[in-house]
């Protein structure tokens, strides 16, 4: 049994139009389903409220209301007087209509959804995060480093500032979903809300777009930045410059820029982790007789000892001379890995002298050798 339309609304049977309205607007808000979530009662409400003031807002319906009740709408075949079903909208659609429609004037429709980011009012979108790839040297990886960038993007139109409306035009309220942004589509027993194919979620539509920026309210624009690159990034690192993306629209905030790093092979130093590691080529007398050669370092040459006998592949660490750690902790070291090169073009008297040398050497010289003939001993043997 349908209950009485003014008492749902609760109001007077005289209330005029400003006083329905308000009354709806009131109660909509307390049943809506994004606020009931699975209160089936709420739901029902929601649509009997929704009805009631479909009804009592239309002067032409109300007449007929008055005259014969609710059931001139309930929709039993047989009882309507007037034929046809039911035939009420989406309490959605109304909602939207009632809330949407007034967005200049009141703000309850950004107060029922929690305001403006990000929110159902006025389809407003962030922008875009945006990714820039930047490749440095491993010396600015290692010391840190300022660095200009140019980013291409979509940014806010200083021309209409965003509002996509030739300066001195206006706006008005999107006609297909009541400034909603939204529409209620229906697939047979669900009812499905989709973006206005109208004003694509702006729940509004303008009389003369901004020729600057086509009425998107946004433009192609080349921006300039400055990066601060932090001592001890690596390849993969991640640096997030807020605010720097897409701009957003309909008032929604701007995106992020994040530029991901990308450390050049160097062709001196080899990273792993926060060490640094340099092959070194060191005369093969020097590697015998030992000495001090120098070794490279990011910041500069460094005397290094190289001990007598030293051997292709030894490992010799600069404590320190790595990269520091991005998390502060201590700096890496350097590794010099020693390369003991034979010589090449030799001429008679250095022939010479290596063949007396050759001649004087025992077991004791080559100890590594020595070693590994017991070891192979077996097959060592001629077949
Ligand atoms: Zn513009
Ligand atoms: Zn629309």
């Amino acid at each position: 049994m349908a209950t009485d339309y003014y008492e749902l609304l609760g109001v007077s049977r005289t209330a005029t139009p400003e006083e329905l309205k308000k009354a709806y607007r009131k109660l909509a808000i307390k049943y809506h389903p994004d606020k009931n979530p699975g209160n089936k009662e709420a739901e029902e409400k929601f649509k009997s409220i929704s009805q009631a003031y479909e009804v009592l807002s239309d002067p032409e319906k109300r007449a007929r209301y008055d005259q014969f009740g609710p059931d001139a709408f309930s929709g039993a075949a047989g009882r309507n007087p007037f034929g046809g079903g039911a035939g009420f909208q989406d309490p959605m659609d109304l909602f939207s209509q009632i809330f949407g429609g007034d967005r200049g004037g009141g703000s309850i429709f950004e107060e029922f959804f929690g305001g403006g980011r990000g929110g159902g009012a006025g389809g407003a979108q962030a922008g875009s995060d945006l990714r820039y790839d930047l490749e440095i040297e491993l010396e600015e990886a290692v010391f840190g480093a300022d660095r200009k960038i140019t980013i291409p993007k979509l940014d806010t139109c200083q021309h209409c500032h965003g509002s996509g409306a030739a300066p001195g035009s206006g706006k008005k309220r999107c006609a297909r979903c009541g400034g909603a942004g939204q529409v209620t589509a229906s697939a047979g027993f669900f009812s499905v809300r989709q973006p206005c194919p109208v004003c694509h979620g702006a729940g509004e539509t303008i009389d003369k777009p901004c020729l600057s920026c086509q009425g998107t309210g946004r433009v192609q624009v080349t921006r300039t930045l400055q990066l601060h690159i932090r001592p001890g990034v690596d390849t993969g690192s991640k640096l997030r410059v807020t605010g720097e993306g897409e701009a957003g629209q309909h008032g929604g905030p701007a995106g992020d820029l994040y530029v991901i790093i990308h450390v050049r092979p160097h062709q001196v130093f080899t990273r792993r982790g926060s060490d640094l590691i340099c092959e070194l080529p060191v005369p093969f007398t020097v590697a015998a007789l030992g000495g001090v050669v120098l070794a490279p370092t990011v910041s500069g040459a460094a005397k290094m000892k190289i001990p007598e006998g030293t051997q292709s592949g030894d490992r010799l660490r600069l404590k320190g001379k790595g990269v520091p750690s991005l998390q502060g902790g201590q700096r890496g070291d350097l590794y010099i890995i020693t390369v003991v090169e034979t010589p090449r073009n030799l001429n008679a008297a250095q022939k010479k002298l290596l063949e007396e040398l050759a001649a004087s050497m025992s077991e004791k010289n080559t100890p590594r050798r020595a070693e590994f003939e017991q070891r192979a001993k077996k097959f060592l043997r001629e077949e």
